[in-house]
This record gives C-alpha cells, sequence and structure tokens, in this order.
C-alpha cells in the first residue's frame, strides 16, 4: 500500500476537527488542495456554499476567476497550493469569529511547514490580517515583504472583482506581477521588522 503523504494525512486530521462552533455547521471540511511541492501558496478566507458541498477550495464563482488568474501566469491549480484562513463554512456566510480563526489557525500553519512555499499570496481581509496586521488592502495591495524566507503579497479576493468589476483589472495587474517576484525571489531582501527599523535612529 503506497505510503500516504504527510499533508494528506494532515487531511484527515483537519477533516475529525471539532474544535471550534463551525464543526456543527459544515458539509464537508475544505482543508486545501494542490501541490505539496508549490512555490505559491495562495490563501483565501472561508469556504462558501459550493466549496463546503465539494471539500473544495474556490470552486464556485470566484474560484473561475482565480483559474483565469492562475491561466493568466501560465499557471494550473494543480502547480500551486490554494487553501483558506478557517477550514468550515461559516452558517449563512457570515464573518468567521476570531475565536474561531484562532482555534483554526494551527492548520494552516502546519500545512505551510509542509509545503514551504516561496510566495504566499494572501486574498482578502482574513488572510491579509494574518501577515499584514492593521493594514489596508487598498494601499497594499500588489506590494511585496519578505520575512523568513517567504515572500508575502497581498491581493483583493476573487470575489471582490465580481461585486466590483473595477477591481477586475486591479486584481489581474497584480497576478501579472507575481511571476517576476518569484523568479527573484532569492534576491530580495528580508523586510526588517519596524521596531528594528526605528531603532536605527
Ligand atoms: S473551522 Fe477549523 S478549527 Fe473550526 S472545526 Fe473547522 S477545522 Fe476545526
Amino acid at each position: 500500500m503506497p505510503q500516504m503523504s504527510a499533508l494528506t494525512e494532515l487531511y484527515k486530521e483537519i477533516e475529525r476537527c471539532q474544535d471550534c462552533e463551525l464543526a456543527k455547521h459544515r458539509t464537508r471540511v475544505v482543508p486545501g488542495e494542490g501541490s505539496e511541492e508549490a512555490d505559491l501558496l495562495f490563501i483565501g478566507e472561508a469556504p462558501g456554499w459550493h466549496e463546503d458541498q465539494q471539500g473544495r477550495p474556490f470552486v464556485g464563482p470566484a474560484g473561475q476567476f482565480l483559474d483565469e488568474l492562475l491561466s493568466s501566469i501560465g499557471l494550473k491549480r494543480n502547480q500551486v497550493y490554494i487553501a483558506n484562513v478557517i477550514k468550515c463554512r461559516p452558517p449563512g456566510n457570515r464573518d468567521p469569529a476570531p475565536s474561531e480563526i484562532q482555534a483554526c489557525s494551527k492548520w494552516l500553519d502546519l500545512q505551510i511547514e509542509l509545503i514551504r512555499p516561496k510566495m504566499i499570496v494572501t486574498l482578502g481581509r482574513y488572510s491579509m490580517a494574518r501577515y499584514f496586521p492593521n493594514q489596508s488592502i487598498s494601499k497594499i495591495h500588489g506590494t511585496t515583504k519578505k520575512e523568513a524566507n517567504i515572500i508575502y503579497y497581498a491581493m483583493y479576493h476573487p470575489a471582490a472583482a465580481l461585486h466590483q468589476g473595477s477591481l477586475r483589472q486591479v486584481i489581474g495587474n497584480d497576478m501579472l506581477k507575481i511571476p517576476q517576484i518569484l523568479a527573484q525571489a532569492d534576491n530580495l531582501t528580508e523586510t526588517q521588522p519596524e521596531s528594528k527599523q526605528l531603532s536605527l535612529f
């Protein structure tokens, strides 16, 4: 019998998780999917109705747009990794509670440890808050920072373009910058924490 990969074993654990209220409401857990060798990890918010039904991330209309965006830089889903901050659908697509985000964050941490991506792209506010706290997406979309050898890059959530058509091009342009950033990943210098920068003066 083939050995299960560490990531597949992790999926089994996530599927059994009852660590927050959302376990009671889910149809299926949505751990994430894609290449275990991915250089690029996209992190969205939480599963919606389609994702909850299928147990896969980004399979509704926003997912179709994400597929188009990936295709614009010559990539398919199976060449990247796609996950969410929250693994179970909040009922009625309500915002996840801070306690739910906290309870679920260990799973994403473990996924990142196993995949070891070169670049993490945040899609939407919850994943942005994880890596760019207290920032505004309108100011920082399309910009990078590098910490502990990982590049973090903030983008609007693809669903935003479905509600506000003018964002479609903004999101498309931000996606087009990714290949060049990734190609230069090793040469980008680490971003200094604010406190260290301040201590220079
Ligand atoms: S949302 Fe996360 S923490 Fe809550 S039950 Fe699902 S997997 Fe567990």
